[in-house]
Formats: structure tokens, C-alpha cells, sequence
């Protein structure tokens, strides 16, 4: 089996073509994925479901020191860019906006020939027998190729697939409230000095803020021209979580969007911000509550037993869900899309190669996810 089959030909005839992949979800994880398994001679289907628009993101951690050999150069010894690279633009900066981060990877996976990209795809099922492995769309179309992988985030579809006996990550008793504000916004004898790169982590009673000074729009880290990236753990918020369906039982349904947090809420924590934070994150906070560009994330973990099944295999959030506490979002998504093509590329007994993926990633990131455990435990306790 190496041909997609939905009626569409996928890159037939421009390249000798060693499989053929359907990748659910093109955020940082699918995107990562769909790269690797071109550059591992697979023709790379990704499909997504929300439209081509640019998205927006907050800070994200993007630690290079994690990612073991990837940290090449852009353009080292003529060879095309690693993931890092083409991810980073390059840059060593250890946090870098989201969307950044989405575009460059983006742009990448467009201007590859062996990747097709659909928008507006959402899957709700995928399937395999002995010759493929397939994922079925909401419009009713079928997909099939010799391996499906999944990287359509804690919610997963590809994971009832993977692991129907445990599909969903549950609600770790908090959320994260974040924003992205203008340095400009700030009072200049309140921002952070010149040279300051590095992420301030505080902790006030029951709360923890990580705040992240991030290059402006234009790549400049002069004071002024920088961005402050900041997240706000807070336990206290359950109820509204629950009340406007964002946590139901024990699952994380979905984020609170700007326009749903309550006035209230944005009274609340103005208030709370005065209290407990200092400049410049206060300031920072304080401009994005007046604006209503906050966003709650309520925070999902998931410790995976497998990460394989026959043709099917997760990569990213779909297989292992940990605190962002951790910083390693980014980084076990690239490690999982570069062990995956490692051990499909050269051979076309599927299988046994995703087998070894599992084997290759499964116990780091069983680990990953219980070290944030440790911390969202002692957090927000048992009290969800
Ligand atoms: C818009 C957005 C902004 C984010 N911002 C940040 C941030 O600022 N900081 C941070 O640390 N992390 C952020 N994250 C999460 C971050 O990307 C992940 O924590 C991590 O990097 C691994 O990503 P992932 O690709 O595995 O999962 P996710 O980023 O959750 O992506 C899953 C993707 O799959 C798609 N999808 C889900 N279900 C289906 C389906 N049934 N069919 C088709 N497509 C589907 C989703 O639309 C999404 O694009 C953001 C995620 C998104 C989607």
C-alpha cells in the first residue's frame, strides 16, 4: 500500500515515494510531523479542521538544549534545515510567540512538495485493516494511507483509535490565564531591563505566574520594543470553568475565550494583579484585562500506555498531555515527529516500525507527564 487514496492524488509522480501518511491536526505537532515524514520520503497529507487563517497563540518554550542533535544551524553542511531551525527562524531565544513559531513551520510545510495541506478537514474517525490505515471526514470522505497519525491535540480523535480502553486526558484542577502585551504599553521606568531573556517565575499563595519577555513583531529585543508574554495559574477558577462548559466531569471541553470571560472575572483578576505581581508583569496583565485579550486555558494531562496501534500512531498533545508547567510542549513534539520518521523511513513494514517509535518514546514521555503531575498536585491539590 503507498498510494492516498480519496480520489485526490497526493504528490503522484513528482517524487519516488516510499509511503503515504494522513497527519490529523496541523498546529505545531501535525506540522513538525507532516516535515519529518517528507524528509523520510513519505507523500503527507495533513488535515485540519479549523480555516487557513493566521492563529494566535501566547509564549511557548521552545528549548533547543531538550531537542538533543536537532539544534543544527539553519543550512549547516548544505543540508536542509532541522526542524529546530526551520521552528526557531534560528533565533536561540528559549520562549518565542506561538503563532511565530506556527507561521515559520507553516510556511515550511507549504512550500513542500510531498505535503498537502486541507483546511476546514475535521476528521471524526479513523479505522485500519491489514493493507491501511484510514481517517474519515465530517463531509463523509475517506482517506487511506499506510499510516495515520494523529496530532489533533488533548482531545484526540486518532486516540480512540490508538488507546479506546483510556481516550481521554483529564482536568488537572486549574487554568491558565494568558495574554501577549506591548512592552510599549508599560511605563518605561517600569519595564525589564536590556538583556533580560530569560522567563521570571513567581509564585503569591495560592497563584504562580511565569512571565516571558518576547522579541517585538520586528525580531527587536530592545527595551520598549519587546512583547511580555505571561501566564497565570490559578486553582480558583473551577466553578466558572464548569459553568460555562469549559470542564465537564472530569474533561477539558475547550478554552475560555476572550469575549466569555465574565466582567466580573476581568474585575477580579485587575484586582488580584495589583496584589500580587510586580512590574512589568502587572502592567502587562493589567493592558490585556483592559483590552479583554485574555484567554483561560483550562489544563489537561494524560499519561499514555501506548502511543501505537497496527497503522495508527499519536504524536504531540494526541499522546501525551502534560502541564505547560513543564516548558516541553514543543519540545516532545519535535522529538516525537523526528522519532517517528526515524524508524519509518527505509522500510515498509509499517508495524513494526511504529512499534519502535513506541519503544523509542513512550517511557519519556510517560516521565514527562508525571513530573508535571507532581507539580499540578501540588498546586491545586486533589480539590477539583
Ligand atoms: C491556536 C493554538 C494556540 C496555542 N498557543 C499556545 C501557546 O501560546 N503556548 C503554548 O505553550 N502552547 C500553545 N498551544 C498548544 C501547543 O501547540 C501544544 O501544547 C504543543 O506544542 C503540542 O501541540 P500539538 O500540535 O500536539 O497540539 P495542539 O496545539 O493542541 O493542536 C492540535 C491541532 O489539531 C487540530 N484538531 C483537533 N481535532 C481535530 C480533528 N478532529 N480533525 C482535524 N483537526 C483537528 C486542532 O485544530 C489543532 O490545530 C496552542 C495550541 C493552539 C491550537
Amino acid at each position: 500500500m503507498s498510494t492516498l487514496t480519496d480520489g485526490t492524488p497526493s504528490g503522484a509522480g513528482r517524487h519516488e515515494r516510499r509511503g503515504t501518511a494522513v497527519v490529523v491536526g496541523a498546529s505545531l505537532a501535525g506540522l513538525l510531523t507532516g516535515l519529518s515524514l517528507s524528509r523520510a520520503g513519505y507523500d503527507v497529507t495533513v488535515l485540519e479542521r479549523s480555516g487557513p487563517s493566521p492563529r494566535s497563540g501566547a509564549a511557548l518554550g521552545i528549548n533547543g538544549d531538550a531537542c538533543g542533535g536537532t539544534r543544527l544551524p539553519a543550512g549547516s553542511d548544505g543540508a536542509a534545515p532541522s526542524l529546530w531551525a526551520l521552528a526557531s527562524g534560528g533565533s536561540a531565544s528559549p520562549v518565542q510567540a506561538w503563532s511565530a513559531v506556527h507561521a515559520r513551520l507553516r510556511a515550511a510545510a507549504e512550500a513542500d512538495p510531498r505535503i498537502e495541506l486541507r483546511h476546514d478537514t475535521a476528521v471524526t474517525g479513523v479505522g485500519q485493516d491489514d493493507d491501511a490505515a484510514w481517517a474519515t471526514t465530517s463531509t463523509g470522505r475517506t482517506l487511506r494511507a499506510d499510516v495515520v497519525v494523529g496530532a489533533d491535540g488533548h482531545r484526540s480523535v486518532v486516540r480512540r483509535g490508538v488507546a479506546p480502553d483510556k481516550p481521554e486526558a483529564t482536568f488537572a484542577g486549574y487554568v491558565l490565564w494568558l495574554g501577549i502585551a506591548d512592552e510599549a504599553a508599560v511605563p518605561a521606568a517600569r519595564r525589564l531591563p536590556r538583556g533580560h531573556d530569560r522567563p521570571d517565575i513567581l509564585d503569591a499563595g495560592d497563584f504562580c505566574l511565569i512571565g516571558y519577555p518576547l522579541p517585538g513583531e520586528d525580531g527587536s529585543l530592545a527595551p520598549g520594543a519587546r512583547r511580555l508574554g505571561w501566564a497565570w495559574f490559578d486553582p480558583t477558577r473551577n466553578d466558572l470553568l464548569r459553568e460555562k462548559g469549559c470542564v465537564v466531569g472530569d474533561v477539558v471541553r475547550r478554552s475560555l475565550r476572550f469575549d466569555a470571560v465574565p466582567a466580573h472575572t476581568h474585575r477580579e483578576l485587575a484586582a488580584a494583579a495589583r496584589d500580587l505581581w510586580p512590574a512589568p508583569w502587572q502592567d502587562a496583565i493589567l493592558d490585556r484585562v483592559e483590552r479583554r485579550a485574555v484567554i483561560g486555558t483550562p489544563i489537561a494531562e494524560y499519561v499514555p500506555d501506548r502511543l501505537v496501534n497496527g497503522r495508527l500512531a499519536l504524536v504531540g498533545n494526541a499522546a501525551h498531555v502534560q502541564t505547560p508547567m513543564t516548558g516541553m510542549g514543543f519540545d516532545a513534539s519535535l522529538q516525537d515527529a523526528e522519532a517517528l520518521a526515524d524508524h519509518l523511513a527505509g522500510t515498509s513494514e509499517v508495524r513494526a516500525a511504529l512499534r519502535g517509535y513506541e519503544e523509542t518514546r513512550l517511557h519519556g514521555a510517560r516521565d514527562l507527564v508525571r513530573s508535571g503531575q507532581q507539580f499540578s498536585r501540588s498546586f491545586a491539590g486533589g480539590g477539583h
